[in-house]
C-alpha cells in the first residue's frame, strides 16, 4: 500500500488553479448578465451550474486532492458557486420583474376597441325564403318533396312532355353530364321532382319543391347558371283551374300582404294544358301607380302588376306517363324563380349579389329563422 501524496500541490490540479477557478467564475457571470430573457438564463443556469458544469466538475475534483489542501480549494470552489448562484438569483428577480411588467404592457385588455370582431353571419335569404314558402304550404297541409340535382333526363324531359326534339333539350341550354350515354342532366328546373313524387305515390299528391336548378346562362344582373325554383303540385280528384287560381292567392297574399292576388294568362308550356303566365299584383303600389305619372311604381314599373312565373293544368300526358289516371284525376302546377322572387320583394338589383356569398349582403337580412 502506498504512502499518502503528501507532496501533492493542488494548485498543479488544472481545474482547481485558483486562475481557472476565478475565470469559470468570470465566464458564468458573464453569461448570467448577458441572458436576454428568463429561457436564456435557464441555459446559462443548465450551463454554468449543472452537473456537468465546470464549476461542477472542478468540485469533483476536490476529492481527489489529500486531506490538507481541499479545505483552501473547497472553499475557491465553493465562493465561486455561491458567487455564481447569488448572480443567477438576482438576474431571475430582475427578469422576472422585467417578464410581468411587459405582460401587464403586452395583455392589457383595450376595452375601447371593437368586441365584434368575427361577426356571425346570416342565413342567405334565399334559404329563409325556400322555408317560408314551405311553412304557407304545410300550413295548408302540403309536404315539401325533394329530388337530385343531376336527374335522370328522361324525367327532366320525356316524363314531362318535353319531346327529344324540343330547344330546352339542345346543348345550349343543359348541362349535360358525361358521358353522354349517362342519361343524365344538371336538371334544368324542379318539375322532375313532380314526376318522381308522381311515381312513387298514389293521389291524392299536394307536395311543393323548392331547389337548385342548372341552365347554361352566364352570370349576369339578371342571370345565374345556377338558381333556385319552387314549384307545386296537386293532383287530385275534380280540381280545376279555380283551386289553381286560389291556392296562388293564398300564396301570394301570404308573401307579400293582405289582399295581394295573382291574374293567369294566356301561354304555353310543354307539361301544362292549359298554360298560363302567373303575375302578382305589385304589392308596393297595389296598381295605383298605373296611369298616375306623378305616382311612378319602381317595382313594378308602373305596371301594377310583376311576372311571377308560369302555372296551368297538368298536361293528362304527363300524367299517364307518370302512371296516374288522368279520366279520374286531374292536377295543377305552378313554379317560379326564388332568386326573381327575391329581387322584387327586396328591391335586389344585382344577381351577383346573390350568388357572391358576401357575408355584408346576407347579413342585411338578419337572423331570420
Ligand atoms: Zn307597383
Amino acid at each position: 500500500m502506498s504512502a499518502p501524496n503528501r507532496q501533492y500541490d493542488p494548485v498543479a490540479v488544472e481545474p482547481l488553479h485558483p486562475d481557472e477557478v476565478a475565470r469559470m467564475r468570470d465566464e458564468a457571470l458573464a453569461a448570467i448578465a448577458a441572458a436576454r430573457d428568463l429561457d436564456e438564463l435557464k441555459q446559462v443556469k443548465v450551463a454554468h451550474t449543472g452537473d456537468r458544469s465546470p464549476l461542477a466538475l472542478a468540485n469533483r475534483e476536490i476529492g481527489a486532492l489529500p486531506p490538507q489542501a481541499r479545505k483552501e480549494a473547497g472553499q475557491r470552489v465553493g465562493g465561486a458557486r455561491k458567487e455564481v448562484a447569488r448572480a443567477l438569483e438576482a438576474r431571475q428577480q430582475e427578469l422576472e420583474a422585467e417578464r410581468d411588467e411587459r405582460v401587464l404592457v403586452e395583455e392589457a385588455v383595450d376595452v375601447t376597441l371593437p368586441w365584434d370582431r368575427a361577426p356571425k353571419g346570416a342565413r342567405h335569404p334565399l334559404t329563409t325564403i325556400q322555408e317560408r314558402i314551405g311553412d304557407v304550404f304545410v300550413a295548408m297541409g302540403w309536404e315539401i318533396a325533394e329530388g337530385p340535382e343531376a336527374e335522370a333526363e328522361w324525367l327532366n324531359f320525356d316524363a314531362l312532355n318535353i319531346g327529344p326534339d324540343h330547344p330546352a333539350r339542345t346543348m345550349q341550354d343543359t348541362f349535360f353530364v358525361e358521358s353522354e350515354e349517362s342519361g343524365l342532366v344538371l336538371r334544368t328546373h324542379t318539375s322532375p321532382v313532380q314526376a318522381r313524387t308522381m311515381l312513387s305515390r298514389r293521389p291524392p299528391i299536394y307536395v311543393i319543391c323548392p331547389g337548385r336548378t342548372f341552365r347554361t346562362d352566364e352570370l349576369d344582373a339578371t342571370h345565374t347558371p345556377v338558381f333556385s325554383q319552387v314549384e307545386g303540385l296537386a293532383v287530385d280528384e275534380g280540381l280545376t283551374m279555380a283551386h289553381l287560381k286560389g291556392t296562388l292567392d293564398h300564396f301570394a297574399s301570404s308573401m307579400f300582404g293582405d289582399g295581394i292576388s295573382t291574374r293567369l294568362r294566356p301561354s304555353y308550356f310543354p307539361f301544362t294544358e292549359p298554360s298560363a303566365e302567373m303575375d302578382l299584383q305589385c304589392f308596393v303600389c297595389r296598381g295605383a301607380s298605373v296611369g298616375d305619372p306623378e305616382r311612378p311604381c319602381r317595382t313594378c314599373g308602373s305596371e301594377g302588376w310583376i311576372e311571377w312565373g308560369g302555372c296551368g293544368m297538368v298536361n293528362p300526358r304527363v300524367l299517364v306517363a307518370c302512371g296516374v289516371d288522368p279520366e279520374r284525376y286531374t292536377g295543377f302546377a305552378f313554379g317560379m324563380g326564388l332568386e326573381r322572387t327575391l329581387m322584387f320583394r327586396h328591391g335586389i338589383e344585382d344577381m351577383h349579389d346573390m350568388v357572391e356569398g358576401d357575408v355584408r349582403f346576407t347579413t342585411a337580412f338578419g337572423m331570420e329563422i
